[in-house]
């Protein structure tokens, strides 16, 4: 059914694809924000007082919740439970820190036993979500009314109320829905949601050609705020800077889903003269963080409880990379217990001047699949500075062929010269030794079927 839909959307014209943008949009305005939506986000907001202790507390009662349920009531778990010999005795007195004696849960098995992670009890036919595993074979992720109105309520009360901006504004976004059909190459290349007020731009598109038309329709609509991938928001705001297009003041810009550099913020804050913000979640919804005022990176505990591990599942220090293993506390339709996102992170043992008692992310370094690895092993992720303060490189990905054997593929402004070719290569260097490195100037770089842009591609198979 979708299908056929969105082959009637891809030759509609575009005023009819607006009308079928905005059905949608009323469609899902009601989904999010009806129900006990307004509950939840005063309940998100009140949490925020917590004491350590009380989000200890908070976190081990629900745990609780969802492990007795999905003893119950999904096969997956109730399977793993018992061969652990874990009964529904033991889980009413389960501790957060018991965790670590449950398996860590990849993409891979929720790929293979997608039905198995479905609760047996559901009275409503749950709403499906897509989300990239990690072979690129696309996860489903289900989750209930409620569930939806909590998740929701925690990017309502977390994200966009720390930012100053609230569900009834106005936004313009930048996504990877599929709402410019890809061989329309002619602007618009943008669609309006008049029941969300929500513009919604195209991350297919953005080209310095294709700039002035964006600049045009954000200008004409005004969006409260924007919203969207952090390197689209950054790409444009650097085509819009280049071009000297002077664009309208938001409230605030929101970014997600892909590593925010320094440099990426500064550029977009220069264009639209507002601050911006990062945050960090994912289709799954079993974990959140977002800056608060102070621009540190809060974790939300009430949404889900965040691990971060090493290699070898063990946990690390604080101002340690780890992986992101989350267990989601608010999805009881699929419940995902250890789920290893594929991000990795470093905690922070500083607290916020804000005072809120909610960790603090330091930084999130990025995700496994933007890592090389060396011939020893060593799995290295800071390659998004390997073209800092290159101002001549508009933008640059790195391939790894093989373990010795990369290979950057730039796009440059004509001013780029060998002065700046051997900075890339010492860079290299300094993380990984000798190398054999190769450039490769193109006239773009293609992104994912997302419309994200990668940042580093490895040919080379890991374990
Ligand atoms: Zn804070």
């Amino acid at each position: 059914m979708a299908g056929i839909l969105d082959k009637i959307y891809a030759i509609s014209p575009t005023w009819l694809q607006n009308f079928g943008v905005s059905l949608y949009g009323l469609y899902w305005k009601q989904r999010r924000y009806g129900g006990d939506f307004k509950k939840y986000v005063a309940e998100f907001k009140g949490r925020e007082a917590y004491s350590f202790d009380d989000w200890v507390a908070y976190q081990e009662a629900r745990l609780r919740q969802l492990l007795l349920h999905a003893y119950q009531h999904v096969p997956y778990y109730h399977a793993r439970f018992v061969d652990l010999n874990i009964d529904d005795h033991d889980l009413q007195v389960f501790t957060a820190a018991d965790l670590q004696k449950l398996p860590v849960l990849t993409k891979e098995i929720l790929r293979v036993r997608q039905g198995d992670f479905l609760s047996d009890d559901l009275r409503e036919k749950p709403a499906t979500y897509k989300t990239s595993g990690t072979t690129g074979t696309p996860l489903a992720i289900r989750f209930t009314r409620e569930g939806d109105h909590l998740a929701q309520a925690a990017y309502e009360a977390r994200v966009r109320n720390w930012t100053g901006v609230d569900y009834r504004m106005s936004r313009g976004m930048i996504g990877g829905r599929l709402v410019v059909p890809k061989a329309n190459a002619k602007p618009p290349f943008w669609r309006y949601n008049i029941f969300e007020r929500q513009l919604y731009m195209s991350a297919f598109h953005i080209s310095p050609t294709n700039a002035p038309d964006y600049a045009r329709a954000l200008n004409h609509y005004q969006p409260d705020y924007l919203v969207g991938y952090a390197s689209s928001h950054f790409f444009l705001a650097r085509m819009l800077d280049e071009q000297g297009i002077s664009m309208y003041q938001p409230q605030a810009v929101l970014t997600s889903s892909e590593k925010l550099t320094d440099e990426m913020r500064a550029m977009i804050q220069k264009v639209y003269r507002c601050e911006v913000y990062d945050a960090y979640s994912g289709v799954e919804v079993c974990c959140q963080a977002s800056e608060c005022e102070h621009h540190r990176m809060h974790i939300s505990p009430d949404v889900g409880i965040i691990e971060l591990l090493d290699e070898d599942d063990q946990p690390v220090r604080p101002g340690v990379q780890g992986r992101i293993v989350a267990t989601g506390l608010l999805n009881f339709a699929q419940p995902l217990i250890r789920y290893d996102t594929g991000d990795i992170a470093i905690l922070s043992e500083k607290s916020c001047p804000c005072g809120r008692q909610m960790p603090v992310i330091e930084e999130l370094v990025g995700r496994i699949e933007d890592t090389v690895i060396t011939k020893d092993g060593r799995v290295t992720v800071r390659f998004h500075g390997i073209f800092i303060g290159l101002d001549n490189v508009k933008e640059g990905q790195v391939v790894q062929e093989d373990y010795d054997r990369f290979r950057v593929r730039l796009v440059v402004k004509p001013e780029f010269g060998d002065a700046e070719k051997k900075i890339i290569y010492d860079r290299f260097e300094q993380r990984l030794g000798e190398i054999d490195l190769e450039f490769d100037f193109v006239d773009q770089i293609e992104r994912t079927e997302s419309g994200k842009f990668k940042a580093v591609i490895s040919r080379v198979l890991r374990m």
